[in-house]
């Protein structure tokens, strides 16, 4: 299950919740406000973060993403799958990155 960070834009509180793809996270731990901004999400994150530690060009940084991303995908897609349906699934652009050349 991804892991996901937030802000707390009432008190500024950064927290971190366990939570599937498809549901938003609840509420700040500290003062309840549900004013929260996710700092880290999907792809474009983790592209950038592989990017950064990669540095080597974009061919090795590529491999890594799609790396990456075949370990994490089907874990994901299955879970989505059993939740929400095999036609849903193949209509998220994210989940189907792994296969897409
Ligand atoms: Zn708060």
């Amino acid at each position: 299950m991804p892991m996901y960070r937030y802000r707390c834009q009432e008190c500024g509180t950064e927290f971190e919740e366990m939570h599937t793809f498809e549901q938003t996270v609840s509420e700040c731990p500290e003062c309840e406000a549900e004013d929260v901004k996710r700092l880290i999400t999907t792809a474009p994150t983790i592209a950038k973060g592989v990017l950064t530690h990669a540095g080597d060009g974009r061919r090795a940084s590529k491999e890594e993403l799609q790396r990456k991303w075949s370990e994490e995908t089907p874990k994901l897609r299955k879970k989505m799958r059993d939740k929400l349906g095999e036609d849903v699934v193949k209509q998220i652009p994210t989940l189907n990155m792994d296969s897409g050349e």
